[in-house]
């Protein structure tokens, strides 16, 4: 080679250098990359790994300590309808929507439940019989029973829209059957609204009591006491019903429901003082099933959830929907129920809830 050419292939050399000299730097700086970011991920998966388990150790810890911090929803409410045949005028339930969920979602739901400790499902309205003439409550009351396995399944309805045939196909999967009846004067039925046209409601009831017994579900019934019917001695009626528990409960307010600017009803005029509820349990304190709930123990002490499958809290005054447990879980939408579990226990909410266990005549 001359002195030019090796001059040339030189200059070459450090020109391929310099480029091979970039190639290098260009990966090393990806990589680094590529390194930061996995070694980001891998500490974001060991902090999460950890933090998990201590919140279990802590939830195990608290249990230990009888301080659970997610309640158990031992006994739920499920008002899936909000449309009803009646116009109670102290309703805290009312008919703001028409929606009910398809029966495949609502039965995902009350699995979820099932798989986080419900032993107790009660279906409530609106009027429950009132959606596919009961088919869809029936399908819900067999699911729950035969193969949620459930040890109660229960029903509130105001027993104006039952028919046998639905007893005949269903009665054997329903544990109680609760009847509302306010009243056992038809005029002061009127005056509360619980009763659709001329139909007698006090008719039903006894109807209804007859099928119970044929078909060997127990009887219960609910009464609201209000202005109206606070003043009534219902003991002869009730103990010829014979029901294996008579809830009376204190009128309620409940903000958006039954009182207030958006409110389907103005419950104000039903409201009794507690003296006067204390005067009504009074009269009535021979009869061994009743059962009475104040305001006070009613408002925190229920699971409910809505036509969505959220829980509602009714610890302001109002009903405040959680998320619904179909779109966040059972868990992490029971935070935002309210539920008061002492009150539960203390107002008697855990009983003989399952008809295998009563011991009744059929
Ligand atoms: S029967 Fe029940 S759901 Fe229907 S209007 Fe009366 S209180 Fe409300």
């Amino acid at each position: 080679w001359t002195g030019l050419e090796v001059k040339k292939q030189t200059n070459m050399f450090a020109i391929d250098l310099f480029f091979m000299k970039m190639v290098l730097q260009l990966c090393m700086s990806n990589l680094s990359k590529v390194f930061a970011s996995l070694s980001e991920k891998v500490w974001i998966w060991i902090g999460v790994r950890s933090l998990r388990g201590s919140t279990a150790r802590k939830t195990e810890r608290d249990s230990c300590k009888g301080n659970i911090q997610t309640p158990i929803p031992t006994s739920v409410n499920y008002h899936f309808t909000r449309v009803c045949n009646y116009k109670c005028g102290f309703c805290f339930h009312t008919a703001k929507t028409s929606f009910v969920l398809p029966i495949e979602e609502a039965k995902k739901g009350l699995r979820l439940l099932k798989q986080s400790g419900m032993e107790k499902i009660n279906f409530s309205g609106g009027e429950p019989f009132l959606h596919e003439r009961g088919e869809f409550l029936g399908q819900l009351v067999q699911f729950c029973k035969q193969d949620l396995q459930l040890p109660s399944v229960s029903i509130v309805s105001n027993g104006s829209m039952i028919r046998e045939k639905w007893f005949q196909r269903y009665g054997e999967y329903l544990d109680i059957l609760a009847i509302s009846c306010d009243s056992f004067n038809e005029e002061t039925n009127s005056l509360i609204g619980r009763r659709q046209g001329k139909k007698s409601h006090l008719e039903n009831i006894y109807k209804v009591q007859n099928w119970c017994k044929e078909y060997k579900v127990a009887f219960k019934i609910n009464s609201v006491i209000n202005t109206f019917n606070v003043g009534e001695d219902m003991r002869d009626c009730i103990r010829e019903l014979n029901p294996v528990r008579w809830k009376v409960f204190q009128c309620l307010i409940i903000e958006g429901e039954n009182a207030g600017e958006n409110a389907l009803r103005e419950a104000e005029k039903f409201v009794i003082s507690d003296q006067q509820f204390q005067d009504f349990l009074d009269r009535h304190s021979d009869m061994e099933c009743l059962v009475p709930e104040s305001n006070q123990k009613m408002r925190d002490s229920y699971l409910i959830l809505d036509e969505y499958m959220r829980f509602l809290d009714c610890t302001g005054g109002r009903k405040d929907p959680s998320k619904s447990i179909l779109d966040v879980g059972v868990e992490n939408a029971i935070m935002f129920s309210g539920f008061d579990e002492k009150m539960f226990i203390k107002r008697g909410g855990k009983y003989t809830w399952s008809k295998a266990d009563m011991k009744l005549e059929w």
